[in-house]
């Protein structure tokens, strides 16, 4: 095995202790297969049959290994109504189809997931005023970025080949605020029923209710009908509590270029954050990398 070339030195962590704290974030193997058994997942013929179940439990389309169902008659209704055009099989998926997929992964990832809670406060704006959440949804555009960005430019630079089994990581592409009324129909009813469910288990269990973030995700194009998806999770309120104890709406980011630098906590600068924080994964310890096949579009 050849060494791997030593990383440019803004690609690298200004200090082996930044690297540490930093690996400390990401889950273990098992801590990833115990979420990935425990977390709820909605069937993915939601809107007919109303069943979440934890994601083992349902059955995995065997195509596209991708969408999920609680039987088969959801599976079959599911396919009619809309699975048939978007069920893609992993080796012919785009770079769409892949960023959506890996959007459900990220999902399971919990530093991932408290950088969407941070991100979702920011774009609704929920440090003004809470109640935001209850009728507007975090739009997130979903694409993917080159994993090693060294090549990347190697590539630019050079024109030359590229690399075919090159990674992508997740990535963002932009966030936005949406109004349940202006989401699409089918999303919006699958948001609403998740809501709904949500604040039963509350009612049900005495915990006190957290506010709840609606998060929908699609690609640029909007990924058509069947192809976007939406999830709802609750907002941990230290992570509220500790927003609001940063006043000055300050985020501190490291660069080996420029430092540790107090950026303002706006959108663009959460959504670098974010997208720094998978693409530095390059153990892949959060399995948001895939390759990207030689006959899909970018
Ligand atoms: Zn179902
Ligand atoms: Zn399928």
């Amino acid at each position: 095995m050849s060494e791997s070339p030593p990383k440019p030195a803004f690609l690298r962590f200004i200090d082996p202790e930044a690297r540490r704290e930093y690996e400390a974030q990401l889950p273990t193997p098992e801590e990833l297969e115990y979420i990935n058994e425990h977390v709820q997942a909605q069937c993915d013929n939601f809107e007919e049959c109303g069943v979440t179940l934890t994601r083992p439990e349902l059955k995995v389309c065997s195509r596209c290994k991708d969408a999920r169902y609680c039987s088969p008659t959801c599976q079959k209704s599911h396919w009619r109504r809309l699975h048939k055009k978007a069920c893609i099989p992993p080796e012919a998926a785009t770079s769409k189809d892949i960023a959506l997929r890996l959007a459900k992964q990220a999902l399971l990832v919990p530093v991932v997931v408290d950088n969407l809670h941070v991100i979702a406060v920011t774009v609704l704006d929920l440090l003004r005023d809470i109640t935001a959440a209850q009728n507007t949804a975090v739009h997130v555009i979903c694409g993917v970025g080159p994993a090693d960005l060294t090549a990347h430019m190697r590539y630019l630079i050079t024109h030359g080949e590229r690399d075919p089994n090159a990674q992508v990581c997740f990535s963002i592409t932009a966030t936005s605020a949406v109004r349940f009324a202006d989401m699409p129909p089918r999303i919006r009813a699958i948001s609403l029923d998740g809501r709904a469910k949500i604040t039963r288990m509350y009612a049900e269990t005495a915990q006190p209710a957290s506010p709840m973030i609606t998060f929908w995700f699609s690609t640029e194009d909007g990924g058509g009908d069947s192809n976007t998806f939406a999830a709802t999770l609750p907002l941990p309120l230290e992570a509220l509590a500790w927003m609001k104890s940063n006043p000055r709406n300050v985020v501190t980011r490291r660069s080996a270029m420029y430092g540790d630098q107090e950026v303002e906590r706006t959108e663009p600068v959460l959504r670098e954050c974010f997208n720094s924080l998978i693409r530095q994964d390059t153990d892949n310890r959060m399995q948001l990398r895939a390759r990207l096949n030689r006959t899909s579009g970018n």
